[in-house]
């Protein structure tokens, strides 16, 4: 079989199962794609084959001795922002671009317990701030859909690796729709899981509040088969939440009978593509079709003021958590100079791209005496409103259904000089990290053969109606089959 990197997780399961090939063999067959494909896309930043070889034979072995699990053997790909041992860990960024972890970040360790194989890492927008990966200190990704359009932000890098069969699967981060609008720009599967239901123990901190670990897969049944290897409470995070884990695969359900699902108007917001609106239309369509009953006409008035709140909130966070990086205990290090002070300024005057140190900037002024409480405490406000607006609209519905972004993927540079611009194209994502709430972006169609993602919102810790929704939607399409011709 020479097609084996173009398997699902649970394609690969079943053949890795029934002993018709190796974890060595798989992993192979995806280090020679990857190879053969990634000039053309530039999906990762590090590639680790000799360790990918290691922990594949190592996966060969356990399985001939216990059981297998699904991701037992499986090559899978990481957003380099998640600390791995002994492996680089640079969120894209020159100021840790020689950091090497000492320690693995608890979705890592919980992998490794799986026997699972880690290829290497992806690229993605400078410490995860950004919407198409250009942030990229080192070379921005190409979407595989059109080379000369961007995989969207700030996990192209793993979308573009999923979409391209670089990797089986790979995990992204989540903070205003860093997994869900690239998964939708590169007709993939993302799923962003309610806040505090994966560690976020050993992910590099952007925004505290709104980060989270997904994953991103070639199919919903996928999704389910890592969530359940991700998810759960862990001690070292005490954000996680205590919650027992259910099991995800047992929301694979077909039909959408009894499900009752809202469409927030303002989520078809003005200046959306005509495309967009008509493909998403015609997929919740589909979901009544399959049994759903839709309310096309519910509201969420808040909703316009979630992005101003976002570029307060995370660039306060991120203002705060980007401090460490002073020359002093990471990374780079200016050191042509005698005097402290200088070193350190020097350090992030080189060490940082423009929008990280624009959002410390932005950041920093927020939560100044005399400006926090009208940006930084508002902020917060308007939180708590845009919280409370959806768990009322949960009382009535079971998920809510959206565009995934309102359009489909720009051109590489279109949007490099204008933030206001690039911040848009989150509009319809960044309000579920305010909520804290679960979201998944699955395939919907094409526009002038470039993808358009669906998002389909749920209940805190209802991932399983997410994941519900979102398969049985999967199984009544095709979208989901297409591959770029790359
Ligand atoms: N694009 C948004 C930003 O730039 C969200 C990024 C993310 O989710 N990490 O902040």
């Amino acid at each position: 079989m020479d097609d084996l990197h173009q398997l699902s997780i649970s394609g690969a399961h079943q053949l890795l199962k029934e002993r018709e090939v190796s974890s060595v063999e798989l992993t192979k067959a995806s280090l020679r794609h990857l190879a053969e494909i990634e000039d053309k896309v530039r999906a990762c930043v590090t590639v680790t084959e000799d360790a990918a070889l290691r922990q594949a034979e190592e996966a060969d072995k356990a399985m001939t001795s216990g059981e297998i699990k699904p991701l037992t053997g499986v090559p899978a790909l990481i957003k380099d922002n998640m600390c791995t041992k002994g492996m680089k860990t640079t969120c894209s960024s020159k100021i840790l671009e020689n950091f090497v972890p000492p320690y693995d970040a608890t979705v890592i360790e919980k992998l490794k317990a799986e026997k699972a194989v880690i290829l290497g890492k992806t690229n993605m927008d400078e410490f995860a701030m950004g919407s198409s990966t250009e942030n990229s200190a080192f070379y921005p990704t190409r979407n595989p859909w059109g080379l000369d359009c961007v995989p969207g932000g700030s996990s192209g890098g793993s979308t573009v690796a999923v979409a391209t069969d670089e990797a089986i699967y790979a995990l992204g981060s989540d903070t205003g729709g860093s997994i869900r609008q690239p998964a939708g720009f590169c007709s993939v599967v993302g799923l962003k899981p309610t806040y505090g239901r994966v560690s976020r123990f050993g992910l590099v901190a952007f925004a505290s509040s709104l980060d989270q670990i997904g994953p991103v897969t070639k199919s919903v049944a996928d999704s389910a088969f890592v969530m359940n290897v991700i998810a759960g409470h862990d001690p070292r995070d005490s954000t996680s939440a205590p919650y027992p884990v259910p099991d995800y695969t047992k929301s694979l359900i077909p039909d959408l009978k009894n499900l009752r699902i809202g469409i927030p108007r303002e989520y078809f917001v003005e200046g959306m593509q005509e495309e967009v609106r008509t493909s998403v239309q015609a997929a919740i369509n589909k979901l009544q079709e399959l049994g759903a009953e839709i309310d096309w006409d519910v509201s969420l008035p808040h909703t316009k003021y979630a992005l101003a709140a976002y570029y307060i909130l995370a660039p306060s966070e991120a203002s705060a958590n980007l401090a460490r990086y002073d020359g002093v205990k990471y990374g780079f290090s200016y050191q042509d100079t005698n005097n402290m002070w200088e070193a350190m300024e020097k350090t992030k005057q080189f060490g940082f791209g423009a929008e990280v140190k624009r959002r410390i900037m932005l950041g920093t002024y927020a939560l100044s005496a005399g400006y926090y409480d009208a940006y930084y405490l508002k902020a917060q406000k308007v939180r708590t409103l845009i919280r409370r607006e959806f768990d009322q609209a949960f009382e009535k519905y079971d998920a809510l259904v959206t565009p995934t972004s309102p359009t489909v993927p720009f051109k590489i540079g279109e949007k490099v000089d204008d933030p206001m611009q690039m911040y848009l194209s989150d509009v319809c994502t960044l309000p579920i990290n305010i909520a804290g709430i679960p979201a998944i972006s699955v395939p919907a169609g094409f526009a002038d053969g470039l993808p358009i993602g669906m998002q389909i919102i749920g209940k805190p810790f209802d991932e399983e109606t997410v994941l519900h929704i979102a398969f049985a939607y999967e199984q009544a399409t095709d979208w989901h089959n297409k591959r770029p011709a790359i």
